[in-house]
């Protein structure tokens, strides 16, 4: 069965809610940006030229992995090849690229930006910046695939800022944190010459993150939940 594109699928719902919360957050200038998640075959990506911040479903396209229209009534992002290459190289689930203020500013100045805080190693440490082309083009979609080996996080020069995730909630928070990060460089950036961790304190993070199973919530232990019981 084939969803109209008056009926949006709930991955077109799922991109919209994601490029107006990125809207929201100021990563999403006017049209500037794109949003896509995959499921199985098929990827909902946003359409050229729409205002993201106010992204309805309608304004989402379905594509197959070849970048066949599948459902929708509007033309893909002019950079749906670096969507499709991304889920064709890493097996992603959900590429989110902005060209948010403090990204943008850091990938005009850096090649790479350092681990600056241990947060960066949710995105795989350094970032590195890819070479700067031409948007749209084959050689952009290149060069960038190449910068996100081994990480879930690359700017490119002069333009902007790409993440993936395994969902698009994750790629969502990557390009979130990245924007941070990048802030944070530039404000340290202007008081001096910023430290940055170096692999054995990098190390140390990832070790300690597993032992702690960093980031995820977890339920008070039995003894300190009696105790509170007992007050
Ligand atoms: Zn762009």
């Amino acid at each position: 069965m084939t969803a109209s594109s008056s009926t949006p699928s709930r991955e077109r719902a799922a991109v919209a809610d994601a490029c107006r919360r990125l809207g929201a957050e100021g990563l999403l200038i006017g049209t500037a940006g794109n949003v896509s998640v995959r499921v199985d075959d098929r990827v909902a990506i946003t359409a050229t030229g729409a205002v993201l911040a106010a992204l309805t479903p309608d304004q989402v396209t379905v594509v197959d992995l070849d970048g066949k229209h599948i459902e929708g009534s509007y033309e893909p992002t002019s950079e749906l090849e670096l969507h499709l290459g991304v889920y064709r190289r890493y097996g992603t689930g959900a590429v989110v690229h902005t060209h948010a203020p403090h990204a943008t500013a850091v990938s005009c100045v850096l090649d790479e930006l350092p681990c600056i805080h241990y947060q960066l190693l949710a995105l795989g440490g350094t970032v590195r910046v890819a070479p700067y082309a031409t948007f749209g083009t084959p050689e952009l979609a290149g060069s960038v695939l190449t910068a996100l080996e081994g990480r879930s996080a690359a700017l490119m020069a002069n333009h902007g800022a790409v993440t993936h995730a395994v969902t698009l909630d994750q790629a969502v928070e990557h390009a979130l944190l990245l924007e941070w990060a990048c802030g944070v460089y530039q404000r340290a950036a202007s008081m001096g010459t910023p430290r940055f961790l170096d692999e054995q304190q990098q190390l140390a993070v990832i070790e300690a993150a597993i032992a702690r199973n960093y980031g995820t919530t977890r339920p008070m232990p039995p003894a300190q939940e009696e105790n509170r019981g007992s007050r």
